[in-house]
C-alpha cells in the first residue's frame, strides 16, 4: 500500500501578490510566518519516509491554511481569525485587512483547491500520515488551553485509524522514551479519502534542528521504525 505524508504547515512562503493584504511589515510578517509554521516537518517527512508520496502545501498557512475547512461556518478556528484565510496572528492580534469575497475566492482557487485535488488523488486508497509540530505552550488563539501537551500527540478518527495501530504506535513511541497522548491537545485526522490515516503532532521542543543534532536523530530513529497496520504493507 502506498504511504502518503501530508505536510500542510511547513512552508513560510508568502507570494508577493498577497503581501499587501497584511498589516504587518516585512520582518514582522516573516516572523509571523515562521512562528506559525511547523518548521522542518517537510524535511522530516523526506528523510524518514523516502519512498512516500509527500503532499506539502506550497504557501505559508498565514496565506491560506489548507488544513482548515473552507467554509468558516464549519471551521471552529474561524472564530479566532484562523480559518482557511487568517485575519489574526498566533497571539490573536489583527494582521490582515478584511478581504472581499473576490479576494477570498481567488486565494481558495489558487492555493486551497489545487492542494486538495493533489491530496485526494494521492490519498485515495492509501495510508495517510498528517504530519505537524506544535508549540510547547498554547497560543492565545488555541481553543484547547488546558489539554495535556505530550511530546507526541496522535490524532485519530474511529473510521480511519485502526485501534490496533494506535496501540502499537503508542507502545512504540513510549519505548523510544517519548511521552505520547491521544487526541490532546489536538484531536482527529483529516479525511482525504485514505484507507487509513493518523495525525502525528510533534511538540516543537523535541523536533530540534535538522543539522544533525541529537534530538533530530533520536526523533528520526523513532518515526522511521514506527509500526503500520499489519494488513497494510508499506514498501
Ligand atoms: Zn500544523
Amino acid at each position: 500500500m502506498v504511504l502518503v505524508v501530508h505536510v500542510p504547515h511547513a512552508s513560510t512562503h508568502i507570494p508577493e501578490d498577497v503581501i499587501a493584504q497584511f498589516q504587518l511589515s516585512g520582518r514582522a510578517l516573516e516572523d509571523e510566518a515562521r512562528t506559525s509554521a511547523d518548521l522542518h516537518t517537510d524535511l522530516l517527512a523526506q528523510v524518514i519516509w523516502p519512498t512516500a508520496t509527500i503532499v506539502a502545501a506550497p504557501v505559508s498557512r498565514i496565506v491560506v491554511d489548507v488544513e482548515r475547512y473552507a467554509d468558516d461556518e464549519h471551521e471552529v478556528m474561524a472564530q479566532r481569525g484562523r480559518g482557511m484565510v487568517y485575519s489574526h496572528s498566533h497571539d490573536g492580534t489583527r494582521m490582515r485587512c478584511g478581504l472581499s469575497d473576490d479576494e477570498r475566492h481567488r486565494l481558495k482557487d489558487t492555493w486551497y483547491n489545487p492542494h486538495w485535488d493533489r491530496l485526494r488523488r494521492a490519498a485515495a486508497g492509501a495510508m495517510l500520515i498528517d504530519l505537524h509540530s506544535y508549540p510547547v505552550d498554547p497560543w492565545s488563539v488555541e481553543l484547547n488551553q488546558d489539554g495535556e501537551r505530550p511530546e507526541i500527540d496522535l490524532g485519530t478518527d474511529p473510521a480511519l485509524t485502526p485501534a490496533s495501530w494506535i496501540m502499537a504506535l503508542q507502545d512504540h513511541i513510549q519505548a523510544h522514551g517519548y511521552t505520547v497522548g491521544l487526541n490532546t491537545p489536538y484531536a482527529g485526522v483529516i479525511d482525504a479519502g485514505a484507507a487509513a490515516a493518523i495525525m502525528i503532532e510533534i511538540r516543537r521542543d523535541i523536533v530540534g534542528d535538522p543539522s544533525g543534532c541529537e534530538k533530530w536523530l533520536r526523533l528520526g530513529a523513532c518515526l522511521s521504525s514506527m509500526p503500520f497496520p499489519a494488513e497494510q504493507i508499506i514498501p
